[in-house]
């Protein structure tokens, strides 16, 4: 072992991201709960175009992405020339990083907020600073004050992972419009379409020059396995964003099957309906057991139990039974579960299996 060989000063620190668990030892069947995909998959259309690509795997992707971004500039109006595509919505997160923090730079997130903004930003060696948030949900007056000439960027998901809850776009277009000159408030999207009506900030970001919005094709559109994401920005931002871009960053089949995704909006609102539908009904169903959550906004919810020690001997009850939900120690949330919203089968089975647990029927 050489010692010679050492990495950039900060990444050895940086904690390794542990995905949600996918298999329990000794049981078969499993039902995961536990990374926020959608129960039902994605569109038959996106299915068919992944077959369809077969036929030129041997050809290079295109660079330029213009069919995708003309398709989900086309959805959503917006303006293609504006969108930039990556592998998931992480890489968009990334090439942010790389591109306007480094040492010395401040990335500001919040507590309960999602784990890759700190792993980006401290694989630049650029600070990360944590805010608290206030009843499990993000403070904008918090944010402000821990803004400093340092912060470069500042990291919202809206709707929150793991917490489910939302700041109103009013508080967001105030966050925005209060940054320090020098800083990009960044509004992660990921569960955006899960909000009926809601823009995912896209309005914000054609208002002002110092607002950018990812989105992915991860969760609502079934997609995690393929990687793909995008972001929308100002044009001064996403043209710097584009000279990090590999140019060969999405394969032709990401790019067709997510192009054939968007288009299929009717997919997306028979899952949004159905997620509702079985969000209010878990949510009910574990606060009449004692197990209260926040009213979330997107594909899970954020089980509250009396302790860590309550919350870990019923996921271990869950794990027995082949319920695989996430545990988010990780997010300062030890007393929580977070469980995705499955089909109505799942949803069945975590209800009753909690029920089990807390000594009820
Ligand atoms: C799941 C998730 C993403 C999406 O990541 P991808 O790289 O697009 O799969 C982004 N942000 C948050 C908060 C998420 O929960």
């Amino acid at each position: 072992m050489s010692d010679q060989i050492k990495p950039q000063p900060g990444i050895l620190d940086i904690a390794l991201y542990e995905g949600g668990k996918a298999h329990v030892a000794g049981v078969a069947n499993v039902v995961k709960l536990s990374s926020n995909e959608n129960p039902f998959g994605p569109s038959d259309r996106a299915k068919e175009a992944f077959g369809r690509t077969v036929h030129s795997l041997h050809r290079y992707p295109v660079t330029d992405h213009a069919a995708l971004r003309t398709a989900i500039a086309e959805v959503h109006g917006l303006d293609a020339a504006r969108i930039i595509c990556g592998a998931g919505s992480d890489e968009i997160i990334t090439f942010l990083c790389q591109a306007y923090a480094g040492p010395k730079d401040e990335v500001v997130f919040t507590e309960h907020g999602f784990l890759m903004y700190r792993i980006s930003s401290m694989a630049v060696g650029a600070t990360p600073i944590e805010v608290p948030e206030r009843e499990r949900t993000a403070d904008v007056d918090a944010i402000l004050a821990a803004c400093s000439r340092r912060t470069k960027l500042v990291f919202l998901a809206n709707p929150n992972n793991p917490t489910g809850t939302m700041v109103s776009p009013a508080e967001v277009a105030r966050l925005a419009s209060s940054l320090p000159p020098q800083a990009i408030l960044v509004l992660d999207g990921a569960y955006a379409e899960y909000v009926e009506g809601y823009d995912g900030g896209a309005a914000l970001v054609d208002q002002r020059d110092n607002v950018v919005m990812t989105r992915t094709f991860s969760k609502i559109y079934g997609l995690g396995g393929l990687r793909i994401g995008w972001g929308y920005g100002p044009k001064h931002i996403i043209d710097v964003l584009n000279r990090i871009r590999g140019p060969f960053n999405l394969s032709t089949t990401q790019l067709e099957v997510a192009e054939a995704a968007v288009r299929d909006q009717d997919h997306l609102v028979r899952c949004r309906t159905e997620n509702a539908r079985m969000r209010t009904w878990l949510a009910g169903a574990l606060a009449e057991l004692g197990v209260p959550s926040d009213t979330s906004m997107a594909n899970f919810i954020l089980a509250r139990f009396a302790s860590r020690e309550e919350a870990e001997a019923c996921d271990a009850f869950l794990n027995a039974q082949g319920l695989i939900v996430r545990r988010v120690t990780g997010y300062k949330l030890p007393h929580c579960l977070r469980i995705t919203i499955g089909d109505e089968s799942s949803c069945r089975q975590v209800a009753h299996a909690v029920a089990q647990f807390k000594g009820v029927r």
